[in-house]
C-alpha cells in the first residue's frame, strides 16, 4: 500500500476512532505543525486521527551552468521606482526561474533543482541589497510550493517574506 502523506492525504479515507466519522482526508481539519509531521484531526469531534510526515522530492535534475546563476546586486538593472515589487516565477516546465518588476523581465536563470524555495530566499538577499529600502515586495509564484509541501515551510516563506520588505 502506498503510503499516506501531505502530498496525497486528501483521496485517502480516514476513520475517527473517537466519534465513528468516516471521509476523506480533504474534509479532515488540520492541526497542530510540528517539524516532522501534521496532526490531522477530526470535523466531527476535533479529535486527532493521524499525524503525517511532510514529503520530501528530490529528483535529479541535469547540472546547470552556474555562471548564469544571479550572484551579486550589480548584475540586477537599476530600476527607477520609489517602491519595487518582483514577481519570482518558474517557468519553462520548471526548469527557469524568472524575476518580473511590473511586466518586465529583470532576471532569468536555469534552474537544477526543484528546491524554488532555497533559491527565492537566496535571490531575496540579492534584491534586498540591490533595492534597499525601495523593495515593496517579493510575490512567489504558487509553484514555488510544488515540491515543498510542507506548511511550515510555507509559513516560514510568509515571515521571510514580510522581513525582505521591511522598511529599516
Ligand atoms: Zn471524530
Amino acid at each position: 500500500m502506498m503510503s499516506i502523506t501531505l502530498s496525497n492525504y486528501k483521496e485517502a479515507e480516514f476513520t475517527c476512532h473517537s466519534c465513528g466519522w468516516k471521509g476523506l482526508g480533504r474534509e479532515t481539519e488540520m492541526g497542530e505543525v510540528f517539524s516532522e509531521v501534521v496532526e490531522i484531526d477530526c470535523p466531527m469531534c476535533h479529535d486527532n486521527i493521524t499525524s503525517l510526515p511532510f514529503t520530501r522530492f528530490t529528483p535529479v535534475r541535469h547540472s546547470i551552468d552556474e555562471s548564469k546563476l544571479l550572484k551579486n546586486a550589480a548584475q540586477l538593472p537599476d530600476i527607477a521606482a520609489d517602491e519595487i515589487v518582483i514577481n519570482f516565477n518558474v517557468g519553462d516546465m520548471g526548469s527557469l526561474i524568472t524575476l518580473f518588476h511590473n511586466d518586465t523581465e529583470i532576471w532569468r536563470e536555469p534552474t537544477s533543482t526543484y528546491k524554488y524555495m532555497d533559491r527565492y530566499y537566496e535571490i531575496g538577499d540579492i534584491l534586498k541589497q540591490k533595492y534597499g529600502g525601495r523593495f515593496a515586495d517579493y510575490i512567489p509564484c504558487q509553484s514555488i510550493y510544488d515540491y515543498n509541501d510542507s506548511i511550515s515551510e510555507a509559513i516560514s516563506l510568509g515571515s521571510y517574506r514580510k522581513s525582505i520588505i521591511a522598511r529599516e
